[in-house]
């Protein structure tokens, strides 16, 4: 994919944040020390790498820390959804838009794993070509941290005082990535944003495959998070809770840990949705038994 009219040349020694975000919306809204700064910064690493500019991709956000932190930054096209319907917008756009644009979407956990999850499914099922980043915080911190699906058991949060008791969708025998791949998805991976190189990787993967691509990036919520379940608010001491826990290998034991690399990598294994659909709509229009 080439970057089109306009578009910065690749290999220019500029920030990826200045070269692509608005400069009014960088550095964001994020919390001082937040990991969702370095999370925004490698979906934006993956881009440049991958050599495309600002106008190969369209740029959709959810709701939450990730939602604000993205919204409207990217300086191409960009669109937001209400929360856990971005993906259903994304599926009518992946039918509109030309099949070379890129989608990203920049989600956080709940969104995603929870009230957007059965219109995500049917995403995976449908294989539409879009790259999914969840930008995963372990909770609903946005509103002052509560607990969520992917909060680590015995967390203590505003909602669980008493420490996280409820099955989430990491541990004790489930993974959401599982089931996302019983869906359909093409392709999927866990990462940390303290991963370095790794996550970027994956994220260019991600984007190159024409079908469902999800990414779970795992940062540190400072703020809530950190003061309420570490009870610290010390970067060095929350950084390092999230590093001890990480572990380079998706299929070892997630009980205490946060289990990453790549889940599943079916790429060009499924028809993609829209590719089908426009195939099917030639098909019948040739046969000309349309009414
Ligand atoms: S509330 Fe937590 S996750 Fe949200 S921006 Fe602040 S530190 Fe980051």
């Amino acid at each position: 994919m080439n970057g089109m009219a306009g578009v910065l040349r690749r290999g220019e020694m500029r920030d990826v944040m200045e070269k692509y975000v608005r400069p009014e919306k960088n550095p964001g809204t994020a919390c001082s020390g937040c990991g969702l700064r370095l999370a925004h910064r490698k979906v934006l690493e993956a881009i440049d790498e991958l050599g495309l500019g600002l106008g190969d991709v369209v740029w959709g956000t959810g709701i939450g820390c990730s939602g604000r932190q993205t919204f409207v930054t990217w300086k191409g096209d960009t669109f937001a959804g209400t929360h856990g319907r971005v993906y259903a917008m994304a599926t009518g756009l992946r039918l509109a838009l030309p099949p070379e644009k890129r989608l990203i979407l920049t989600v956080g956990d709940g969104d995603a794993f929870t009230i957007g999850f059965l219109h995500l499914l049917n995403c995976a099922r449908r294989n539409v070509d879009m790259t999914v980043v969840v930008f995963d915080n372990l909770g609903y911190q946005s509103t002052g941290g509560q607990y969520g699906v992917t909060t680590p058991l015995g967390s203590r949060t505003d909602s669980s005082p008493y420490g996280a008791w409820e099955p989430n969708w990491t541990q004790g025998g489930f993974d959401v990535l599982r089931i996302l791949k019983e869906a359909g998805a093409t392709f999927l991976a866990r990462h940390t944003v303290l991963q370095g190189h790794e996550p970027v990787e994956s994220l260019k993967r991600a984007i190159r495959n024409r079908g469902l691509s999800l990414v779970q990036l795992i940062y540190p919520c400072v703020t809530h998070y950190g003061a309420q379940a570490l009870g610290t608010r010390d970067l060095a001491k929350i950084y390092d809770w999230f590093r001890d826990r990480t572990v380079e290998s998706i299929d070892a034991d997630s009980s205490d840990s946060f289990t990453t690399g790549i889940f599943h990598d079916a790429v060009g294994s499924r028809p993609e949705f829209a590719a089908s659909m426009r195939e099917f709509v030639a098909s019948v229009q040739k046969e000309g038994n349309h009414g």
